[in-house]
């Protein structure tokens, strides 16, 4: 393994603002509110909600707020020369179906002018599909790509219960899935994938077995999240919480084998391990707009693992906030919608990423995580604050861990150069 110790690169506003104009991905948080009250949802109690909103004044988008922003990327995708050729169009939420009318009017708007525009849209939704039934046609004729939320079988999803009676969501997710899959079976099985959140009710055996089997898809896990936990539910969420870590350790061999087969990509160990190998690579670049922006966007020129703003994604916030994602607090804002135009200052973003770069440099340049480090600014307050990093290490264990991978799972490298798509 070899070291680098390139120091970190200078943000400027130019930089960010050719980001803001060529996003990926642009998504509208259709509405805070949800129908559900899931155990672990990162918006109730079990959080700490410094930031918060609180769970009583919960607020959807207004059509106009959706409309500044997206009549200026209109403008945007009409230019001739337009680099960026597919765009995600997203709607998240809360449950983004408790707003579907923003949805409707913001995908309607796109293709009535669509003949004019030089982008392909894609639109995509993340939904707990329990209201997608009464609107299932306008999304299959609309190709939406769906993420549906569903934590396994009857037991498994167990933790994601309605709002008003606190009832399991499975049964009204599972048919609805079965429907389409029964209906539309062409656009289920291109358009349609599952998210499960791993814990104390399911397991990777289970969960995955009867993704396979009851509706013949592959599933995406990931952990309950660990960020800013309230003191007061700590008990709580670790009676729920399982790493992947242990949901390896207690899975089947069977199972474990398919974690750095069939669903390597899932499999934390191998993200970290790709960043590492494509970072000391020195000639990958995520997607074509990092290869024309050159050296300065390259991973590993800047310090932690928080993303080049709007490089991943523009997130519009319910309340008319620009976000780089929707994994962040409101408080991490980087423009807004106020008083019927957009504001944002690209001077501003680069003076507030150089100055954590600062703070942070002399600390990430040393630690062994620097080229494949996934720990975000602006998920750690304490970190951001402080500059001081809890991850960080000098111990060399973590190229002994990517040794070890390499040499116990001897296919993995060429698997990974050969199908890694990075998100
Ligand atoms: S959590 Fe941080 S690094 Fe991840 S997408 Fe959001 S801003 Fe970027
Ligand atoms: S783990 Fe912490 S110290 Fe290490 S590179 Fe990432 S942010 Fe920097």
């Amino acid at each position: 393994m070899f070291m680098s110790t390139k120091k970190h690169a200078n943000l400027t506003p130019s930089l960010i603002e050719y980001c803001f104009n060529h996003p990926s991905q642009v998504v509208f948080e259709t509405t805070e509110k949800c129908n559900l009250a899931c155990r672990y949802c990162t918006f109730r109690e079990l959080y700490s909600h410094k930031h918060a909103r609180g769970l009583d004044r919960l607020i959807s988008m207004d059509i106009n707020t959706a409309d500044i922003l997206l009549d200026y990327y209109l403008n945007l995708w009409k230019h001739k020369n337009y680099s960026q050729k597919e765009v995600y169009v997203s709607f998240y939420g809360g449950e983004p179906l408790m707003n579907f009318g923003l949805i409707k009017h913001v995908v309607e708007k796109i293709v009535k002018q669509e003949n004019e525009l030089h982008i392909i849209p894609i639109f995509s939704m993340t939904t707990n599909a329990t209201l997608l039934e009464r609107n299932l046609e306008f999304f299959v004729n609309h190709k939406f790509r769906l993420l549906i939320s569903l934590d396994g079988d009857f037991e498994g999803n167990s933790l994601r219960v309605f709002g008003n009676n606190k009832a399991n969501s499975f049964s009204s997710v599972f048919n609805t899935a079965l429907k389409i899959k029964k209906e539309f079976p062409d656009y289920y099985k291109e358009n349609v994938s599952f998210n499960a959140v791993l814990h104390n009710k399911n397991g990777l055996d289970k969960l995955i077995l009867f993704f396979e089997k009851e509706l013949e898809k592959e599933p995406l896990f990931s952990p309950i999240s660990d960020i800013e936990i309230n003191e007061n539910f700590k008990e709580e969420f670790e009676s729920m919480q399982i790493s992947f870590q242990q949901a390896t350790q207690e899975a089947t061999e069977e199972c474990a084998q398919k974690l750095w087969d069939k669903y390597m990509h899932n499999n934390p160990y191998v993200t970290q391990l790709t960043s590492h190998i494509f970072n000391n690579s020195g000639n990958v670049y995520k997607d074509l707009n990092s290869l024309m922006l050159g050296e300065s966007i390259k991973e590993g020129a800047f310090p932690s693992g928080t993303c080049l703003p709007f490089t991943k994604k523009v997130f519009l916030t319910a309340r008319g906030l620009i976000l780089p994602c929707e994994r962040i607090s409101h408080n991490n804002c980087l423009g807004r919608i106020e008083n019927n135009h957009l504001e944002i200052s690209f001077e501003q973003i680069a003076n507030i990423y150089n100055g954590y770069y600062k703070k942070l440099s002399s600390q990430c340049v040393r630690c062994d995580y620097k080229q494949a480090c996934l720990h975000c600014v602006f998920q750690d307050d304490q970190f951001r604050e402080s500059g001081k990093c809890i991850s960080f290490s000098t111990n060399k264990k973590v190229e002994e861990l990517y040794k070890q991978i390499l040499l116990s799972h001897p296919s993995i490298y060429q698997r990974i150069m050969n199908e890694t798509v990075i998100k």
